[in-house]
């Protein structure tokens, strides 16, 4: 056993994943860096010890893997047997880039805005096939759920657990113009799982149906955004849950990563800032909150 804390940070072999792990490893933190590509993993783990990390360990998660988490898990329970701070951070966009078409147009438009101005252009842009939406949604919300799941008794073992979830300003509810949808997320007292989820069934019946516009749902990233608003929602329950857990989510920012195609103004390094801040976050800080960036900010 140990008595210093123990982190799991998904999505950990590149990105701001990477450096969430850098940087809480530098606060005398044991790391466990996960990555659903072992070798990626073994690779990224290596470069953090090789800079002298050595309290940074690897171990295989896939999010959407059941039988991967529940091995996961184990090995947490075995080794360190409690779990001091999750950081959720894997994620997919569900959609298709063309970046050369993309950097033609983006110039500090955001993609609704470009999408208003050329919504032809744009069309052959971005493309967010169904099925690309709903792996998004596995990962991004359902993963996160079902590791979450999965750690809680090991987090309840921990004196001053953390869970934080990296979402985006891309889950922020003004992206969602359905009135009905937008509500029940803000109604945070009758919320529930089960609404969740139908609000996620309703989205992808409608982007089937090709009802995104009619319904009032976003038109660009669309599964994306709906994911990360059903993260925050979730973040918002299992706050008002567990009342020993600080459970905050938090926007990085727009990074230089594979996810925004190299997109974006901050380096991963200043991208993990802010979710690393809610990793550490004292004990009397808050929780059910969403950051923007290091603000406390409105769903
Ligand atoms: P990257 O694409 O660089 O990293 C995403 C990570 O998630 C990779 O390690 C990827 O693994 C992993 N991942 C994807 N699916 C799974 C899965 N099923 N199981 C385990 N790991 C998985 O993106 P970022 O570093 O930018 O993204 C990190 C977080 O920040 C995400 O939650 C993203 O939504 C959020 N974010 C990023 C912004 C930005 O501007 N970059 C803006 C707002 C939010 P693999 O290499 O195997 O694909």
């Amino acid at each position: 056993s140990t008595d210093r804390r123990v982190a799991v940070v998904t999505g950990g072999n590149k990105g701001i994943g990477l450096e969430i792990c850098r940087q809480l490893a530098s606060n005398c933190i044991t790391v466990i860096l996960t990555a659903r590509n072992e070798s990626l993993g073994l690779q990224a783990t290596d470069k953090l010890k090789d800079s002298g990390l050595v309290n940074v360990v690897f171990h295989q998660l896939d999010v959407k893997d059941p039988t991967s988490i529940a091995r996961f898990v184990k090995f947490v329970e075995s080794h360190f047997q409690k779990l001091d701070i999750l950081v959720n951070n894997a994620a997919e966009n569900g959609i298709i880039v063309n970046y050369d078409e993309f950097k033609a147009f983006k110039d500090g438009a955001g993609y609704e805005q470009v999408f208003d101005e050329n919504a032809h252009l744009l069309a052959s842009i971005i493309d967010q096939p169904y099925d690309m939406g709903e792996e998004c949604m596995k990962t991004n919300y359902y993963g996160t759920k079902a590791v979450t799941e999965a750690f809680l008794p090991l987090l309840q073992l921990s004196s001053s657990p953390r869970i934080v979830n990296v979402s985006s300003n891309y889950g922020e509810l003004h992206w969602i113009h359905n009135k009905m949808v937008k509500a029940e997320f803000l109604d945070i007292n009758n919320l529930t799982e089960e609404k969740i989820d139908g609000i996620i069934q309703r989205f992808f019946r409608d982007f089937k149906d090709n009802k995104l516009l009619d319904n009032g749902w976003p038109l660009t990233c669309s599964a994306y955004k709906i994911s990360k608003a059903a993260v925050n929602a979730y973040t918002r329950l299992l706050a008002g849950k567990f009342h020993n857990i600080l459970v905050n989510c938090v926007h990085p920012g727009y990074v230089i990563t594979d996810i925004t195609s190299h997109t974006g103004h901050l380096t991963p390094e200043e991208g993990a800032k802010a979710p690393v801040m809610v990793a550490l976050l004292p004990d009397d800080g808050p929780s059910g909150v969403y950051f923007s960036r290091m603000e406390v900010s409105s769903f």
